[in-house]
């Protein structure tokens, strides 16, 4: 039985893993969730996992005093109730799972991320912002303590998979695919109509409202970059993105011989979810498959940079380096938020970071004080812009 920590269990990535998990009952046990303010679905996760813990991160305050009845109610169930940011912090902490899965969205999933790899457990990580923000430390923590860190991210994953048995220093390159987001076809002039709900309809994955966002902006393709830059230690010279609009082929690797490797399967992120908590192993499941005979044709394209300057501005901060990365991230997270609430249009989201960027002044990303102010400043500085 693996113990598993799931933060952030009450989302799109968090609910799959809880699918994950359902299906190979035998092999899993949960022993922590938590939700940052979706109480009835961890109560109902609660309920059916029956983990030892379980965290609400929202303020206690908003509780409306209601903390004690709410302690009493998954205490009856044999959940420890745990308030706050503290509480998820101290979930984070504990050393009684063997793998913590960070389902968090944003850079609000570093400490986290940081208190797995520090306990020495082993890290799912779909939390990609957590490695844009702070590769360096990320890493380095890692290394430190011996930690491993498995991506769920479906293209880290594939490249994951690929270079099973292969030498790092044997890459020519690695090519993360694309799907191009909903607007792949879409004529420049036309971007400045795009709407909320155009750009909530993904064609190929349904997920979480901020990286459907970063889909259709291609912002999600530039922090992957940065992912795979720091998951494999790899320059950007030696990572490219193509755009494949089927999202069969979840990523390749290119060796120094010509070969390529490549991950394909149905666009299921159940698949590299359950790849990250047996890995090693491979366990059988009941996932629809890949049929060859009946799939057509899988293309690959450039991406346009000039068309998707969010993208363009990732592979910017990245080759600036320093705190550029966690800037372009909060960045983006205040812009895509503020489009998720109408205030600004879709193609102000770019232009936002792009602000951002060429205000802030650049810095060493080596600890996490240094990258959270830095993240601070992004978001104040949007702030600041919005309200102009
Ligand atoms: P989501 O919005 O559906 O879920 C986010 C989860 O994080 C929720 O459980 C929420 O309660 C929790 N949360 C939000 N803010 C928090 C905070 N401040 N503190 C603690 N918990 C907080 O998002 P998602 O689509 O599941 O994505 C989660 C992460 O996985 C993101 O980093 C995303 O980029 C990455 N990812 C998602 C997919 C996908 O298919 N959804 C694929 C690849 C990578
Ligand atoms: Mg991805």
């Amino acid at each position: 039985m693996k113990r598993l920590g799931i933060l952030g269990s009450t989302g799109s990535i968090g609910a799959n893993s809880l699918q994950v998990v359902e299906a190979l009952r035998e092999e899993f046990e949960v022993t922590y969730l938590a939700s940052h303010s979706n109480l009835d679905l961890l109560w109902q996760q609660a309920q059916m996992f029956r983990p030892k813990a379980a965290a609400l991160v929202q303020p206690a305050h908003s509780l409306n005093g209601a903390t004690e009845e709410l302690r009493r109610r998954f205490a009856a169930l044999g959940v420890e109730l745990l308030l706050g940011s503290e509480g998820l912090i101290e979930l984070a902490s504990r050393d009684d799972v063997e793998v913590v899965v960070n389902a968090i969205v944003g850079s609000a999933g570093l400490p986290v991320t940081l208190r797995a790899l520090e306990n020495g457990v082993t890290l799912a990580l779909a939390n990609k912002e957590t490695l844009v923000v702070a590769g360096e430390l990320v890493t380095q923590t890692a290394k430190r303590t011996g930690a491993t860190l498995i991506p769920i991210d479906s293209e880290h994953s594939a490249l994951w998979q690929c270079l099973c048995g292969e030498r790092i220093d044997r890459i020519e390159r690695v090519i993360i695919t694309a799907s191009g987001g909903p607007f792949r076809e879409w004529p420049n002039e036309a971007f400045d109509k795009i709407t909320l709900a155009d750009a909530l309809k993904h064609p190929n994955w349904n997920m979480g409202r901020k990286i459907t966002i970063d889909s259709a902006t291609l912002m999600n393709k530039g922090l992957e970059v940065i992912e795979a830059h720091w998951l494999f230690a790899l320059p950007l010279a030696k990572i490219s993105v193509l755009v494949h609009p089927q999202s069969i082929v979840h990523s390749m690797v290119e060796f120094v011989d010509g070969s390529i490797k490549a991950q394909l399967g149905l666009p299921d992120m159940r698949l590299p979810i359950q790849y990250a908590l047996t890995y090693p192993d491979r366990l059988p499941n009941n996932f629809p498959r890949l049929d060859f005979a009946r799939r057509h044709t899988l293309t690959f394209h450039e991406p346009d940079l000039e068309k998707f300057t969010c993208l363009k501005l990732a592979l910017q901060a990245l080759t600036e380096g320093g705190t550029a990365p966690a800037v372009l991230n909060a960045a983006n997270e205040e812009a895509v938020d503020a489009f998720l609430n109408e205030r600004v249009r879709f193609v102000q989201i770019p232009q936002i970071i792009s602000e951002a960027l060429g205000q802030h002044r650049n810095g060493r990303a080596h600890d996490f004080e240094a990258v959270m102010a830095a993240d601070q400043w992004s978001r104040a500085f949007v702030q600041q812009y919005l309200s102009n």
